[in-house]
């Protein structure tokens, strides 16, 4: 490898990709890969999609960029159909998950001033994923994202996710709390359903308490979880919503959707973004309704999760090594006995197929919605080979790292 001029803040597989189609993608020699993780719930719709392509390439020649000194009607468009989808009244856009947050974030402030509390707090969960920006490392519940920024954004309080009596007891200690910011599952976490009366009882809670609900649909919204949002199973609806990640298909967009009083709480000069809800941004974001909407991927996402879990159940629940294999909709997650994060470049280099492990010991699995079911089983064919010739190996490996007598011992 030639010098990077590129700061060291990832850990990059050898492996570059120089164009796709759908759910495949090809690397600068020419191999074929099948693609299980579409950039982490971005392209939803699979790479090279020919109708955004041609969004794309109509709208950047006729408009990019204007601001948001002047109405935009793409931005326009987009916000009254995501609040018709969500059942929400205003959005507010940006361009990613973070700043989708952060928007969130600054309702919930906002919020409190109304109720004349000066210190509130915003309740947020163990094991979270929000962002890596100020406000939303510290909402996150996980000390390897906080690491080194120190002094964490004051103003958030930690419970256990999906217990609502740590929530109960939570809101009894501590009367200056104004919202609750949740996953519907928790995605970087490692695939954590929030259960539908945990939900529930969460919506009660607010609805007591005055708290704003607001909801983490980055990775869960626009059908990932089998419905057009993740909180549509527990049939109820959030104060707020945040979106990105799926919303441009992979161009940068995201959302803050409100309603009711949330949705009035921003007035000029509380909030803005040069770039965000530009022409172009909003266009995609429109297609992508546009496809999604047609091809029912919510329902294609249903049914491809079902064919993908049950798939993996048979190859590998059971297995010693193996702890569970979860889901909900198209998102996946095989919790391993023992760290196993040399799987995702093996899965690249053996099977020629982009997997993720998070948390060190979980394979996590994203596929693209406009999957086949033909290739949804050859990720099941080529992951479960993989896993379980790992398995093998690394049952071998211990084995003879023994002592030969405790080696004989065990047969
Ligand atoms: C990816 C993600 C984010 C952060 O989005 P960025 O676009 O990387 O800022 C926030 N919340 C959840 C649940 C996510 O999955």
């Amino acid at each position: 490898m030639p010098t990077s001029y590129l700061m060291h803040a990832y850990s990059r597989q050898p492996v570059s990709f120089e164009r796709g189609s759908g759910a495949l993608l090809w690397d600068t020699n020419g191999r074929e890969y099948l693609d299980a993780i579409a950039g982490v719930a971005v392209t939803n719709l699979g790479h090279a999609h020919p109708e955004i392509a041609a969004a794309i390439a109509d709208q950047a020649g006729r408009l990019i960029h204007t601001s948001n000194l002047f109405g935009i009607e793409w931005q326009e468009r987009l916000g009254a159909r995501l609040c018709a989808l969500a059942g929400m009244d205003k959005a507010f856009f940006c361009n990613s998950g973070a700043e989708a947050n952060e928007t969130a974030l600054k309702l919930a402030r906002l919020h409190a001033q109304r109720r004349g509390i000066a210190q509130p707090l915003v309740v947020v969960m163990d094991n979270s994923f929000h962002g890596r920006t100020f406000a939303t490392l510290a909402a996150s519940g996980n000390p390897a994202v906080q690491q080194g920024f120190a002094p964490l954004m004051p103003g958030f309080i930690r419970v256990p996710f999906n217990d609502i009596a740590a929530l109960r007891q939570c809101a009894e200690e501590h009367p200056d709390i104004v919202a609750v910011l949740v996953e519907p599952v928790q995605g970087e976490g490692g695939v954590h359903v929030a259960s539908p009366a945990y939900l529930q009882q969460l919506r009660a809670l607010c609805d007591v308490r005055g708290w704003l609900m607001m909801m983490d649909e980055i990775q869960t919204g626009l059908g990932r979880t089998g419905a057009w949002f993740g909180f549509n199973h527990a049939g109820i609806v959030p104060d707020v919503i945040t979106l990105a990640k799926a919303l441009g298909n992979g161009v940068p967009i995201g959302a803050c959707l409100a309603r009711s009083t949330a949705a009035a709480l921003f007035v000029p000069g509380n909030h803005g973004s040069t770039f965000g809800g530009n022409p172009l941004a909003c266009r995609v974001g429109c297609c992508v309704l546009d496809i999604s909407e047609r091809e029912q991927l919510p329902l294609r996402a249903k049914q491809l999760g079902e064919q993908l879990l049950r798939g993996l159940q048979v190859r590998l629940a059971g297995h010693p090594g193996v702890r569970g294999v979860r889901g909900h909709g198209l998102m996946i997650a095989i919790e391993m006995a023992a760290p196993c994060t040399p799987l995702v470049e093996r899965a690249l280099r053996t099977e020629a197929l982009l997997i993720n492990v998070t948390r060190e010991r979980t394979i996590r699995l994203l596929p693209p919605l406009i999957c086949t079911p033909v290739q949804i089983d050859q990720i099941v064919e080529r992951l479960s080979r993989l896993v379980l010739l790992w398995l093998t190996e690394q049952a071998a490996a211990a084995v003879s790292a023994q002592p030969a007598s405790v080696a004989l011992a065990g047969g």
